[in-house]
């Protein structure tokens, strides 16, 4: 099994896994990332149909208390605008029912979407990493303490490192990953 020494392991490739990856990064300090897919994201996934606008599929709007986000992509130089919303939408509520247009009532609040899609604050976060820094088809397995430090094992590597952070819901975390002790 292959052995691999770093500061700080990240488990998931997500929005958060990304973002810490590069404020740490940023601090210098050594960081992997792993990911149990064949790609980043997550719970963030944009469809991109040819001659089409992005299709959001996961994360798609951005209102003006989340602060920490649009600090992000400013420093990332990610622009977003305003999402209009029209007076009518389109409303289906189940197969056995026909589509409806319903009235919307007045929406007061402002709220934001990210200009070529959610994905692009992956697609720019991951560039941000140097290369090898995220390894993908990586699952956690177990993290055990030890005298030195702390081992991480995945479906094929050892990780031997100071700091584990999991962006798994917990009770993902709690199903899925053995801690010892
Ligand atoms: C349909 C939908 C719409 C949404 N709309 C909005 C919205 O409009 N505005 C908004 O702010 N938020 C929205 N959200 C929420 C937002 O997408 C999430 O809060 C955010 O993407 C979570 O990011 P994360 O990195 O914390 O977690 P995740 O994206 O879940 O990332 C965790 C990662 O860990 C990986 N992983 C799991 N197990 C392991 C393991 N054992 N080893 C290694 N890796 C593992 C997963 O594959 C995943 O990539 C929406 C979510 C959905 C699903």
């Amino acid at each position: 099994m292959k052995s691999i020494k770093t500061d700080v392991l990240i488990i998931g490739a997500g929005l958060t896994g990304l973002t810490l990856a590069y404020y740490l990064k940023n601090s210098n300090i050594a960081v992997k990332v792993i990911e149990a897919r064949h790609a980043p994201g997550g719970r963030i996934k944009t469809k991109y149909p040819a001659h089409q606008a992005p299709i959001e599929l996961g994360a798609t709007w951005l209102m003006e208390q989340q602060t920490a986000a649009l600090s992000l992509l400013k420093a990332l130089h990610i622009p977003i605008f305003e999402q209009q919303y029209g007076r009518t939408a389109i409303y289906h509520p189940n197969h056995t029912q026909g589509r409806q247009l319903v009235e919307l009532p007045e929406n007061n609040s402002v709220s934001y979407r990210v200009k070529g899609g959610t994905y692009s604050i992956i697609k720019a976060l991951a560039e941000t990493l140097s290369e090898g820094t995220i390894s993908y088809n990586q699952s956690l397995h177990s993290i055990t303490l030890q005298a030195n430090g702390l081992k991480a094992i995945t479906t094929d590597v050892t990780y031997h490192c100071n700091h584990v952070v999991s962006t798994l819901p917990p009770l993902l975390f709690l199903k899925t990953i053995t801690t010892i002790p």
